[in-house]
């Protein structure tokens, strides 16, 4: 029977030389292959800094920790995401609040983060310390809107772009940080390129790079410049903060780096996979995901709403007969209020009704840059077959 899961990475032989090539170097860890990955994703991005970790959720921490984010203070950020863009708050002794999705794109909403930070400003409640916005599926948040709240209410910017490397908001690649104080990459198998695992923190800010680089090997420097004391000799360092083990091994690094000159054919490839499907499944009770002017997405996932209300099955049976096809079709996300740890927290079960109604009918259908045409027309064809 076919397996066709709803992401997969897309790995060739140039990529396994690379890596077997560093097996056989001396540097499995700390050696040159961090810097290279870190320069080439800065200067595909136009960022300046590039701190390579080994995942996202820890560069998200280091992210939160370099901006100050600690206890009493705040993190809102979207529902709609995967939970790790919320622990990375708890993480810091900080809190975390969610603001409610727009409809059409399935982002944060800009309308309800203005809302919400009008009535605590009036209120007297707490502003965030740090908005995180998060490109779902890949497409760019509203960048220019934040940006400018941000100016008005004081709060940092850290995009969590583990969707969107490749992505372009108004001309500026995701990860430029044009409109952000940090943007966080995620190197996981199903996004964009993969080193494994991985991640990356990029920024334009030396205070926040530096900060970032300290914590991620422990918070020890070697350098003497910023010792308290006077150095032993050549095996001396110092802690000079509570950090974590936070790298990458220069075995994923170089595989990063390999994956990094096809990123732009993989966007090409999910974007005539996004082309397939919005021409084969007009006319069925079922949504296509929104595209907007000024924001090109990297297309990491394709959701579709099933119109319940249209459609004669339920979510459910329509996820279910296209499991028994072999389509491992998935849903993203559970809006992570729901999730017990924030229920404990309070939160109630239907805190955001827009990302409500949205997890009630989202299905990722499969997409993926080696994703064949014949596979995919026997997706359209079976989604057809399930729902006519
Ligand atoms: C994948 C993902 C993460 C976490 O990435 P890891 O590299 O697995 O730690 C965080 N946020 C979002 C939105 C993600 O999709």
């Amino acid at each position: 029977m076919k397996h066709i899961p709803y992401a997969h990475q897309s790995v060739n032989e140039e990529d396994i030389s690379a890596v077997i090539e560093v097996l056989r170097s001396d540097w499995l860890t700390q050696g040159p292959a961090i810097g290279k990955f870190e320069s080439a994703v800065a200067g595909y991005c136009d960022a300046e800094y590039a701190l390579a970790t080994c995942n996202a959720t820890s560069a998200l921490h280091l992210a939160c920790l370099a901006v100050g984010l600690g206890p009493g203070d705040v993190l809102w950020t979207s529902p709609n995401t995967f939970v790790a863009s919320a622990s990375c708050a708890i993480m810091c002794g900080a809190s975390v609040d969610f603001v409610d999705i727009d409809p059409e794109t399935f982002n944060i909403s800009v309308d309800a983060l203005e809302e919400k930070l009008e009535e605590n400003r009036k209120s007297g409640e707490k502003l965030p310390k740090i908005v995180m916005p998060v490109h779902f599926a890949g497409l760019p948040c509203d960048m220019d809107s934040i940006k400018q709240l941000s100016d008005e209410y004081g709060f940092k910017i850290i995009e969590d772009a583990s969707h969107a490397i490749g992505s372009e908001y108004n001309n500026h690649k995701t990860g430029s940080c044009y409109y952000s104080d940090i943007t966080v990459f995620s190197f996981h198998p199903a996004k964009i390129i993969t080193t494994g695992e991985g991640g990356m923190a990029l920024t334009n800010n030396r205070n926040f790079h530096d900060r970032m680089l300290l914590l991620r090997t422990h918070g020890i420097t070697r350098n003497e410049n910023e010792m308290t004391g006077t150095s032993h000799g050549p095996w001396y360092y110092e802690q000079l903060a509570l950090g974590y083990n936070y790298r990458l091994s220069d075995i994923h690094a170089v595989l990063g780096t390999s994956q990094m000159n096809r990123i732009d054919d993989y966007i090409v490839q999910r974007r005539n996979v996004v082309n397939t499907y919005n021409a084969g499944l007009i006319d069925l009770p079922i949504k296509l995901p929104s595209q907007y002017e000024n924001a090109e997405s990297s297309h990491h996932l394709y959701v579709v709403r099933l119109k319940t209300g249209v459609a004669d099955i339920s979510r459910m049976e329509f996820i279910t007969r296209l499991h028994n096809n072999g389509i491992m079709v998935n849903v993203h996300y559970i809006p992570v209020y729901k999730q017990p740890i924030y229920r404990q927290l309070g939160f109630p079960d239907d805190y955001c009704p827009t990302a409500e109604d949205y997890y009630q009918e989202a299905v990722s259908l499969p997409i993926f840059p080696d994703l064949s045409r014949e596979m995919q027309d026997y997706v359209i064809d079976s989604i057809k077959k399930v729902l006519i």
